[in-house]
C-alpha cells in the first residue's frame, strides 16, 4: 500500500461503500423546478452547464479556496463544464468527492512538474494530417470535435478540447478521410476527439458511412464519456443508426462507481440493445479509484451494464495533473486485487502512454517467480508457488 492515509480520505465510510453497488437515478436535484421533458432534453442540459465561477458559487456553498482559485486560473487552460445531471452526483459535503475532484479545477492545476507537458503522448508528431493519429501500423485515431459534455480535468487532450487555450481546431474530415482511403493498412478506425457523439446524428451517420464506403476499413469505434455526462443523448434514434454501421464497437470512459447511475444503465443498455459491443476506459485518479475496493466495485457494476472494462489508463503526464496521479505500485496492487478475485471478464489491461508517443504498454503484476530450461515456477492469485514442469 502506497498510503493508508489517501485510502483512508477515498473511503465513503463502511455503509457508503455498499451504497456504491447500487444505481441510483441522478435525479433532478438542484433543478428540480425544471420540468422533466427539459431535464430529458440532452440539448437542455448541454445549454444549462456549470461553466463559470459564479454558477458555481451558487450551487455549491462548500467551494474550497483551492477549488475557487483553480476555477479562476485554470480556466485559462481547459473550460469548466459539467452538465446539470453530472454536478447532482457531487457530494458537497465532500471536498474529496470522486465526482468533484474529476470535473471541479483545483488551483493545483496550475502547477506544471517538469516532465508534464500539454502532449504527454506525442500525438501532434503523428499525425500525418491535422485531427489524425496514426501511431499504430493497422488502426487510426479520428478527432472529430474538440467539444464534451463536461470537461475533465485530467484530459490527455485538454491542450486541444474546449479551445479555452486557444488551440483552434479545425477537423477537415475530408482530409482526414483522404489519409485513411490512401492507406489500406488501416482496417480499423477510433472516432474520439472530443466527444463524438457531440455531433447531430446526421452528422454522424455521414461520417461512419463515408468510413464505411472503404474497403479496408474493417472496424469502427467510437470513445465517449456522453453515457456518463450526457445519458439523456443516447436516444433510440441515435442508436438506430449506430447500428447500421456494424461492426461497430463504443468505448465509454467511466472511473467510478458512482457515475454508474440509473440514467447512464439505461443508455448503455439501449446501446447494447442495438448490437455495439461496449468496452470501458477509466483513468486511475488519485481520491477517485486509487483503490482495490472501489474499482472492484466499479468494474462489476460495468459487467451489470454489459460494458466490458477494457483500459485502465495510469494517468498520463499532462500538465498540472500531479495531484491526480497515483503510483504505479498502487496500479499494480489494485489489478493484483481483481485477478482471482472477481470475474475475468471485470479485469480491465493497465495501460501506460508512454510519454512521446511510443504508444500504450501493458502493465502486469508479476506472476512469473522464476523460469528456467526444466521449468516455470509460478505464483497464483492468492500468493501461493505454483510448478509447471518441462515448462520452458
Ligand atoms: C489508444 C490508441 C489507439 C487504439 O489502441 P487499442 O489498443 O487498439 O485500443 C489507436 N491509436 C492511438 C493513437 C491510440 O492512442
Ligand atoms: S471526455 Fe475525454 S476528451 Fe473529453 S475532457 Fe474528458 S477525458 Fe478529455
Amino acid at each position: 500500500m502506497e498510503s493508508s492515509a489517501s485510502s483512508a480520505e477515498n473511503s465513503e465510510g463502511g455503509g457508503g461503500r455498499a451504497a456504491l453497488k447500487a444505481f441510483v437515478s441522478a435525479g433532478r436535484g438542484y433543478w428540480r423546478d425544471v420540468p422533466a421533458e427539459q431535464w430529458d432534453d440532452w440539448r437542455w442540459q448541454l445549454k444549462n452547464r456549470i461553466t463559470t465561477l459564479a454558477q458555481l458559487e451558487r450551487l455549491l456553498p462548500t467551494l474550497t479556496p483551492e477549488e475557487r482559485a483553480g476555477t479562476q486560473l485554470a480556466n485559462h487552460k481547459l473550460a469548466l463544464g459539467i452538465t446539470p445531471c453530472f454536478f447532482n452526483l457531487i457530494d458537497p459535503a465532500d471536498e474529496f468527492c470522486p465526482i468533484r475532484r474529476q470535473v471541479i479545477p483545483r488551483i493545483e492545476e496550475t502547477v506544471t512538474a517538469p516532465w508534464e507537458t500539454i502532449d504527454p503522448c506525442g500525438e501532434e508528431a503523428h499525425s500525418p494530417v491535422p485531427g489524425l493519429v496514426h501511431r499504430y501500423p493497422d488502426r487510426v485515431l479520428f478527432l472529430v470535435t474538440d467539444r464534451c459534455a463536461s470537461y475533465c480535468r485530467y484530459c490527455t487532450r485538454s491542450r486541444l478540447v474546449s479551445n479555452a487555450a486557444g488551440y483552434d481546431f479545425h477537423p477537415d474530415f475530408e482530409q482526414q478521410i483522404a489519409y485513411i482511403r490512401a492507406h489500406p493498412e488501416v482496417r480499423d478506425v477510433l472516432l474520439s476527439g472530443g466527444d463524438p457523439l457531440l455531433l447531430s446524428d446526421e452528422k454522424l451517420d455521414a461520417l461512419l458511412g463515408e468510413l464505411r464506403a472503404i474497403p479496408h476499413v474493417e472496424f469502427l469505434r467510437i470513445g465517449t464519456r456522453i453515457p456518463i455526462f450526457l445519458p439523456q443523448r443516447i436516444t433510440p434514434e441515435l442508436c438506430g443508426m449506430l447500428r447500421r454501421h456494424h461492426p461497430l464497437f463504443i468505448s465509454i470512459h467511466s472511473n467510478h462507481p458512482r457515475e454508474l447511475t440509473v440514467e447512464a444503465r439505461t443508455a448503455l443498455e439501449r446501446l447494447a440493445d442495438a448490437g455495439i459491443p461496449l468496452g470501458n476506459q477509466s483513468v486511475l485518479l488519485r481520491h477517485v479509484n486509487d483503490d482495490p475496493e472501489i474499482m472492484r466495485i466499479h468494474v462489476q457494476k460495468l459487467l451489470m451494464c454489459r460494458v466490458r472494462p477494457y483500459y485502465l489508463y495510469q494517468c498520463d503526464l499532462i500538465a498540472g495533473s500531479a495531484h491526480l496521479r497515483t503510483s504505479v505500485r498502487r496500479g499494480l496492487e489494485i489489478l493484483r486485487q481483481l485477478r482471482g478475485y472477481t470475474t475475468g471478464y471485470a479485469v480491465p489491461t493497465y495501460v501506460i502512454d508512454a510519454p512521446g508517443g511510443g504508444g500504450k504498454v501493458p502493465l502486469t503484476p508479476e506472476y512469473v517467480v522464476r523460469h528456467t530450461a526444466e521449468r516455470v515456477l509460478l505464483r497464483n492469485y492468492k500468493g501461493e508457488l505454483v510448478r509447471i514442469p518441462g515448462g520452458a
